[in-house]
């Protein structure tokens, strides 16, 4: 049976290559008339304190709704609108609409958007794009913080470094994104301007199974806190997982064991309400403090 698709889905290698290629600069064609139309939304998931199980801030995930295709993953889009300049009003268009949703929320929770290297461009007046939109809002600055992630860096990092700091000068946050998937060395980390880290899933996959995961989150871990930089574990699927992962003592937990990113109308109420961890099956061994 298993040779048997193996065997199918080698017949159909080359279709599905070009359907892939077709299905690319259909996109690529659709993506500047779907910011016009308005097929873009944001979806909102919640991170949680574990210790005070509040919901601490949220972050801003970039939705298309395509006529034809469905939903279409930021995975997806995200690089090809990097490719054809089009993320840059499609960057400001998330910081907007992030900083419009965060000033109906109570004040405490904040909120969270990524932006990605291309917005670093030195043609584009990023800082003045996050100045307008708090402006414009009203949402206090320090609610505010930016994801980027080390491949930002990688491509002009003087000038994205330089960027980051007039950044916080605003009291804008910065986060660092996807932390320890990229190339930079641990030493490097801490020159750079961030108020936060964001350990990528792809430690937590493995946390509750691996002793090597949990020496890597160690010593993150390790060196975070002493640099001061509190810390945010994201990709939390499983209580197992949660129940590993609060050892570390994070600042905050993001996963779909709590929740997934939603639209505005949905996470409103779960803010509101504040209901901070929902229901699950924790495991009665937590050994959070
Ligand atoms: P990211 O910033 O690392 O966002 C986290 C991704 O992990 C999101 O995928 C989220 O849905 C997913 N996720 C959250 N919890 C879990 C979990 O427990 N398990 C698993 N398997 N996944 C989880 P999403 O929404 O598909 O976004 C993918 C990436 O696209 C983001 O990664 C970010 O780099 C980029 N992106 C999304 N929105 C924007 C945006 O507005 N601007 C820019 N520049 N990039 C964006
Ligand atoms: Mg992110
Ligand atoms: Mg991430
Ligand atoms: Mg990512």
């Amino acid at each position: 049976k298993a040779k048997a698709e193996g065997k199918n889905r080698w017949l159909s290698y080359v279709p599905e290559l070009s359907e892939a290629y077709d299905r690319r600069i259909e996109l690529e064609q659709d993506l500047a008339k779907a910011i016009v139309e308005g097929q873009f939304e944001l979806h909102f998931q919640p991170i949680y304190s574990p210790r005070g199980r509040t919901i601490l801030l949220c972050e801003a995930l970039m939705r298309w709704r395509h006529p034809t295709r469905g939903s279409v993953s930021p995975s997806e889009f995200i690089p090809l609108a990097e490719q054809n300049g089009l993320i840059k009003s499609l960057g400001s268009f998330a910081i907007e609409q992030a900083l419009k949703a965060a000033i109906s929320w109570p004040q405490p929770v904040g909120v969270s958007v990524n932006v990605s290297a291309k917005q670093f461009h030195r043609d584009h007046d990023l800082v003045g794009v996050i100045e307008d939109a708090l402006r414009r809002t009203g949402v206090a600055p320090h609610r505010v913080t930016i994801e980027v992630t080390e491949t930002t860096l990688a491509e002009d990092k003087d000038f994205v470094i330089a960027t980051l700091h007039r950044i916080r000068a605003l009291g804008v946050k910065v986060a660092l994104d996807d932390f320890g998937t990229g190339y930079s060395s641990l030493s490097y980390f801490a020159e750079l301007p961030i108020d936060m880290l964001k350990i990528d899933r792809a430690f937590v996959g493995s946390i509750a199974t691996s002793t090597k995961a949990r020496a890597l989150m160690r010593a993150i871990t390790g060196l975070a806190g002493d640099l001061n930089v509190p810390m945010i574990v994201e990709g939390v699927e499983t209580p197992e997982q949660f129940e590993a992962v609060t050892r570390f003592a994070p600042y905050g937990v993001q996963g779909f064991l709590f929740a997934r990113p939603m639209p505005k109308e949905d996470i409103d109420p779960i803010i509101d309400r504040r209901v901070a961890l929902p229901a699950i099956d924790r495991p009665s061994t937590t050994t959070a403090k």
